[in-house]
């Protein structure tokens, strides 16, 4: 099927759609000017003072620094809470919110993003799955209680050694405070708020049954699939169907759709035929 033809089909199952699941990756920011942290080269070019001190993605989103230099690991985790809370969602959220209104759709965000851009681009809390927790929220290191709370700290850094200025307190023990965010080889992260989203999402596949359903997938890549696997499993009940909209790793089997392009492309093509179809 040629693109334009696989545009043009993605476009009728969401004008006849009852309900969409929105999956997103880390390639789902990088239309709004995100890093997505792709191989240690990728790392490195967002943040070039840790190519310096040897340090990858990897040894950076370690839960360890919280305990040994807090300092450090608030430089890493308030630089991007920093850069996140300055981001402008892209133009593709603003479609996607679009959709649903337009065509009264339910619906509901599933995203492996710590970033909160859905939020930020006008998509409900309550109808938002963040699989890795989110950076707008913090837990205690230890952690002595299971609370989370919103991050509502300023944290300066220091962009030439990475290091912050200040370190968020835990609001029970005052000892220091965390992102609410699944690092690697993390034991201590708490996982109630993203469990609670998870049932709510569960109550949401439960109530569309049956329903026509269109699962449109963004920069979800290979090389952590939990957002693939979603897809594909929402993708193959009865009356629905998935789109996988990614530049380099956009295979899906059929009768699902493969779009070979960016997060912002992609729905925007969508959107223009939809725009056509409302013209004629
Ligand atoms: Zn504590």
């Amino acid at each position: 099927m040629e693109l334009q033809e696989k545009f043009r089909v993605a476009a009728n199952a969401v004008s006849r759609a009852e309900a969409i699941v929105v999956t997103a990756g880390a390639g789902m920011g990088v239309d709004s000017g995100l890093p997505d942290f792709r191989g240690d080269a990728g790392f490195w070019k967002a943040y070039p003072p840790y190519q310096k001190l040897g340090i990858t993605f990897i040894g950076a989103a370690n839960p360890d620094h919280f305990e040994r230099d807090p300092a450090f690991g608030w430089g890493f985790y308030g630089h991007r809470t920093n850069l996140y809370r300055n981001t402008v969602p892209h133009a593709g959220f603003g479609i996607l919110r679009g959709w649903i209104e337009r065509f009264g759709l339910d619906y509901f965000v599933v995203t492996s993003n710590v970033d909160g851009q859905f939020q930020k681009a006008g998509f409900v809390e309550d109808r938002i799955l963040e699989v890795h927790g989110s950076i707008h929220h913090l837990q205690c290191a230890k952690p002595c209680t299971m609370a989370i709370w919103e991050n509502r700290e300023t944290i300066p850094v220091d962009e030439a050694t990475m290091r912050a200025g200040r370190i968020p307190r835990c609001i029970r023990c005052g000892d220091v405070a965390r992102p609410n965010i699944l690092m690697f080889g993390d034991y201590g992260w708490v996982s109630d708020r993203s469990a609670r989203q998870q049932r709510v999402f569960d109550e949401f596949l439960t109530e569309n049954r049956g329903r026509r359903l269109v699962v449109v997938e963004m920069g979800a890549g290979t090389a952590i699939p939990t957002i693939r696997y979603l897809t594909e499993e929402i993708g193959s009940r009865p009356g629905a169907l998935a789109v996988r909209i990614n530049p380099r790793e956009a295979q899906i089997r059929a009768p699902h759709l493969s779009l070979p392009c960016g997060a912002r492309e992609g729905v925007a093509a969508i959107d223009a035929v939809l725009a056509e179809d409302a013209l004629s």
